[in-house]
């Protein structure tokens, strides 16, 4: 990169804050056990703030962000900075104390926590601002400005980041139900002096994120975009505004972005390519064009060649100081770095990129495109030859699974019988109680069971010695539960890690990293399994421990599986095959398992399916076919099993009312829905459809260490029975138990069973 003029400018829309190796992790949650103090805390979020601008510059980035960075979340981020903060949690001038801070991400003994949710259709979480009707904002909190002004110090000329104030505002909860975007006219001035100020500090640029922009939207919103910009455009004269929606097109929100007047435009081209088509027809002058063109969210080498043919045209059209390169979205939402992943198997290996090498990929399709393709002929090549040893591996394409999902009927996705002849044979087989009780599967995942797994896996543990452990850990839980009187016993999933992470690593087609953690919320990071080949089941996964399980009492032990939604959603997907289709094959996989478990005497089987509402798409009209084929998956998983097999789902985080019929679709015999912290609101989406199925509405919140006593737990049931008939509903918690004590889930269940028997009296 010597002659700079000769390349393109390379952007990113910002960088994984948490480190190649966790640091930030390590280092929060040594913070909040006391063991490290708030200056050393500080140091290591500058030092990995430092570290991140030099990698991306290393590996060819000019465009580099800041602000990005977040020692929690970006939204609380933006609600600290506008001073948006519930009652009770105000801090008075200056900065905000990094106590309240943590106190808003994760509560406090008097203070619960901001509600969390997911990012957009990502498996991020962010903190829900909680806004008053008449919410005051001020710049409460100057980090954009302090950030800027680190890395300028340091010699790194940044473009700080700032979530835009509509989507901002859009993704907040007012707490009386009112529009938020009536707050606007008061959240633009406090951005238009954090503008002023940052240019003051010597930004030139600054990216404000608006991914609204990709929602279908009302036109009120659309104004509010209207209403804004102009002014957010004039705040500081010479400071310029690159604008930027992400995770999918524009679509029907293009007129209005193309006539904001922003010096420069982000394009999401992995989901919204044509659109750049339209910028070119229409030929606007003086805007800047960053086109996202490698994925922000898969972890796939990218065709060069193939982007180069694409680019060409584009750059010759608008020009080459008039196109910046970038990622799709933020690079967030994949790991850090690839050359960290030694123990992957090489030939994946080569087919992969994570975030580095994806800043790699753009610096070289930005010199191809300066200074034409000759310059970066040996990079497009190498990385033509990993994709032509992908598309032909042998271990991607397997001829079984193909055939097997060619010769997929409709009818191989229904159950022999409807519901009513199925509820009656199960009656009959089952022999259970009205108002049944059961678990959502997994029990508390205590230090002595993590503690034996991670021993077994470092080889301390022998497999025989393991075994025993988890044998033991299950025959007691079972005793329990049989103890304080559960009609349905699960098992406990103490040997699971995870629930994706332990069918994938026991499927053909699904590979593990040892580094490749992504943040999910706060410290929390997760490690998505790949799939990157066709899926198949070379053995039976779960048979053994159901059919142990089953030995040890009379009861129906309920076998306990996760779903092919869920499986999907989870994980990095190949790009090389439609969702629809890899989806097919992990439910076909799992029928397998399905049918194994009804032949090994499991009577009752349920596919854990809490991922089914964020796989929706962003956009409404893509939703339908997203249900169709995802409502397919799971029937076609569970539909070979006879009439007297029962068939539970299980969902969880989820509002159902724009979903419900697809959820009834699902067929399931029986669902377990999470609706204690709701008060059973969830359930008015079920009563109002008549839902037709069995219901277990969950009664015991398991997110809180508390202890839901009898009659909450009667109350609650007592509503649910006002909404579903008393024959329809199930007694259960909210979700499974692995994040508990068995402290607090033995006096829990325990109520939750005497609960159950109170309301078999009075009914
Ligand atoms: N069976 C799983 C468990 O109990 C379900 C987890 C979930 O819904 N996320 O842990
Ligand atoms: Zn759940």
């Amino acid at each position: 990169m010597s002659d700079l003029s000769n390349t393109l400018a390379v952007a990113t829309l910002g960088f994984p804050r948490i480190g190649p190796r966790r640091e930030l992790k390590t280092a929060l949650e040594a913070f909040w056990a006391g063991r490290m103090d708030e200056a050393a805390l500080l140091a290591t979020a500058a030092d990995l703030r430092f570290a991140n601008w030099l990698r991306q510059r290393q590996n060819g980035a000019t465009v580099i962000p800041s602000n990005d960075f977040s020692l929690y979340d970006h939204v609380l981020d933006t609600a600290v900075m506008l001073g948006a903060v519930p009652p009770g949690f105000d801090w008075g001038e200056g900065p905000v104390p990094l106590s309240t801070y943590f106190a808003l991400a994760r509560g406090d003994k008097d203070r619960p926590a901001l509600e969390m949710t997911k990012w957009f259709d990502t498996n991020y979480h962010y903190m829900v601002p909680e806004l008053g009707p008449r919410q005051d904002f001020r710049l409460a909190d100057d980090k954009p400005l302090r950030e800027f002004i680190e890395a300028r110090d340091a010699g790194i000329h940044t473009r700080p980041v700032l979530l835009g104030p509509v989507s901002f505002l859009l993704l907040a909860k007012m707490r009386d139900g009112g529009d938020p975007l009536a707050l606007l006219h008061r959240v633009v001035p406090v951005y238009v002096e954090l503008l002023q100020r940052l240019k003051a500090a010597g930004a030139d640029w600054v990216q404000i994120d608006e991914p609204a922009l990709v929602l279908d939207l009302d036109p009120a919103v659309l104004a509010a975009f209207g209403k804004a910009y102009p002014v957010l455009a004039q705040a500081a004269p010479g400071l310029r505004l690159l604008l930027a929606g992400y995770f999918g097109g524009y679509g029907d929100n293009l007129d209005l972005v193309l006539r904001l007047p922003v010096a420069g435009l982000h394009f999401d081209l992995l989901r919204g390519g044509h659109e750049i088509n339209e910028v070119m027809r229409r030929q606007p002058t003086g805007k800047l064009y960053q086109l996202g063109v490698i994925d922000g969210r898969n972890v796939w080498r990218a065709d060069l060649a193939a982007l180069l043919d694409r680019l060409e045209p584009v750059v010759a059209r608008l020009g080459r100081d008039r196109v910046i390169l970038a990622p799709s979205c933020s690079l967030l939402h994949v790991p850090v770095d690839l050359a960290l992943e030694t123990g992957l198997d090489p030939d994946l290996r080569r087919w992969l990129a994570f975030a580095t090498q994806k800043i790699g990929e753009l610096a070289i399709l930005a010199r191809g495109l300066g200074q034409g393709r000759g310059a970066v002929r040996a990079e497009v090549a190498s990385a033509a030859d990993a994709l032509e040893a992908r598309r032909i591996s042998a271990r991607i394409h397997d001829p079984k699974v193909a055939r097997r999902l060619a010769r997929v009927t409709a009818a191989d996705a229904r159950r022999a019988h409807g519901f009513e002849t199925r509820r009656d044979a199960q009656k009959k087989r089952l022999n259970l109680p009205d108002f049944p009780t059961t678990t959502i599967g997994s029990f508390p995942q205590t230090a002595e069971v993590r503690q034996a797994r991670a021993a077994h896996a470092r080889g301390e543990l022998s497999a025989a010695d393991y075994d025993t452990f988890l044998k033991a850990a299950t025959a007691e839980a079972i005793r329990w539960q049989e103890e304080i009187g559960i009609d349905v016993p699960v098992h406990g999933e103490f040997e699971r890690n995870d629930m994706v992470q332990y069918f994938g690593e026991q499927l053909a087609g699904f590979a593990f990293t040892r580094t490749g953690w992504v943040q999910s919320y706060g410290s929390r990071c997760v490690r998505p399994p790949v799939i990157y080949g066709d899926v198949s089941r070379p053995r039976p996964m779960t048979v053994e421990w159901a059919r142990y399980a089953q030995s040890l009492t009379e009861k129906p032990m309920k076998g306990m599986l996760t779903g092919p939604v869920t499986m999907l959603q989870w994980s990095f997907v190949r790009d090389d095959l439609p969702r629809a289709d890899v989806c097919r094959q992990i439910a076909l996989a799992l029928r397998d398992e399905v049918d194994d478990l009804e032949a090994a005497g499991i009577a009752i089987i349920q596919i854990d399916e809490p991922a089914i509402r964020e796989g929706l798409p962003l956009r409404r009209r893509e939703r339908a076919d997203y249900l169709a084929w995802a409502v397919e998956c799971f029937r076609l998983a569970s539909s070979g099993v006879r009439d007297e097999t029962q068939i539970h789902t299980h969902m969880c985080y989820s509002e159902f009312n724009d979903i419900i019929q697809s959820i009834a679709a699902m067929d399931a015999d029986v669902i377990s829905i999470e609706t204690a912290r709701s008060k059973m609101e969830l359930l008015a989406a079920f009563a109002d459809w008549r839902y037709p199925n069995e219901i277990g509405p969950g009664v015991y919140d398991i997110h809180a260490p508390r202890c839901p006593d009898v009659a909450e737990m009667t109350d609650l049931l007592k509503t649910a029975a006002t909404r579903l008939e008393p024959g329809q509903i199930w007694v259960n918690p909210d979700c499974g138990l692995k994040t508990r004590k068995w402290d607090e889930v033995r006096p829990a269940l325990a109520n939750m069973v005497e609960a159950a028997r109170r309301l078999r009296r009075a009914m």
